[in-house]
């Protein structure tokens, strides 16, 4: 299905979108954009760059009318000057993943908040603690979600992690000195790229911290069974994925462009689609 829009449908009138990261190789954003597009029967297109100058990759897509982006590592953060206009969350979170072209104006959204939002919706009552892995901008997300509520930050780098912990009001831990503790908390997120596909190291979250706690949440999405979500199993916790997470936000971002709102099980059919 996603193939098949380009050959029959682009023509001189067709929107652009696209995703601006590097690398940008493994994302299922393309596909996933371009089976909405197909989906809702639009005559838009979704491609994906890897610019070396985020600043002139920007002019280059307003000169050139496209409609959007989406925005991943490492421009999540240097995009936030190019931005005219940026939404409250996004002041939070200091993080952009979203971007549309308004007239002359660039506005910036992150919907990586909503996708954690989303995914954390069925268990968020039960949540009063959590530990967070990883100090980066779906960190900072997961902190604005979780604002107010107790909880444990641990990173490799420790200026950035205690930097985090601070602002939040968190127990910074190294993740060194992670293993020598065994928290009490009822959530653990991992909100670093460690078990990604590809990724030499399979897992950075002790077993005894995974044995205590009831949620585990890893935002990664690639693949969907990480060795983090096997052990999750293996314990019998409650598992959060980071499929659900990724389509959200997917969703979220659809709508900012096209005023559209697909819901999850659209999202979910999709990706069975893309990825079986
Ligand atoms: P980021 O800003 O680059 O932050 C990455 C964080 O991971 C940093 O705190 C970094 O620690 C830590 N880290 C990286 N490699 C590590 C390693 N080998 N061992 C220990 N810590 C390591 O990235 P981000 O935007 O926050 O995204 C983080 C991950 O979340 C992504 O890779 C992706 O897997 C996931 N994500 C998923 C979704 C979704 O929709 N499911 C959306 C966004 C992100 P240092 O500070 O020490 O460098």
């Amino acid at each position: 299905m996603p193939n098949e829009i380009l050959y029959t449908s682009v023509n001189a009138q067709t929107k652009l979108l696209c995703l601006l990261g590097n690398p940008i190789s493994h994302s299922f954003s393309p596909p996933v954009m371009n089976a909405l597009i197909s989906f809702y029967n639009l005559n838009f297109c979704y491609l994906a760059f890897a610019p070396n100058d985020l600043k002139k990759a920007i002019e280059g897509l307003k000169e050139i009318n496209f409609l959007g982006a989406n925005i991943t590592i490492p421009f999540k953060e240097n995009i936030l000057p190019l931005c005219d206009s940026v939404d409250q969350l996004v002041e939070e979170i200091k993080a952009i993943n979203t971007i549309w072209f308004d007239g002359e104006k660039l506005q910036g959204y992150n919907t990586d908040i909503d996708g954690i939002r989303s995914a954390l919706t069925d268990y968020i009552d039960q949540i009063g603690s959590y530990a967070v892995f990883g100090a980066g901008g779906a960190a900072r997300a997961l902190c604005v979600a979780l604002k107010n509520k107790n909880g444990i930050l641990v990173n490799r780098t420790e200026a950035k992690g205690k930097k985090l912990a601070e602002e939040f009001g968190l127990e910074y831990i190294s993740l060194t000195d992670s293993p020598k503790i065994v928290p009490d908390i009822d959530l653990i997120v991992n909100a670093t790229p460690v078990g990604m596909a590809g990724q030499t190291v399979s897992t950075i979250v002790p077993t005894s911290w995974i044995k205590k706690c009831t949620f585990v949440f890893d935002m990664v999405y690639n693949p969907s069974v990480t060795k983090l979500v096997e052990q999750a199993i293996e314990y019998h916790k409650n598992v959060i994925s980071g499929v659900k997470m990724f389509l959200s936000q997917a969703a979220k971002a659809f709508s900012t462009w096209t005023s559209l709102e697909p819901d999850l099980e659209i999202m979910r059919s999709i990706w069975r689609e893309i990825t079986n």
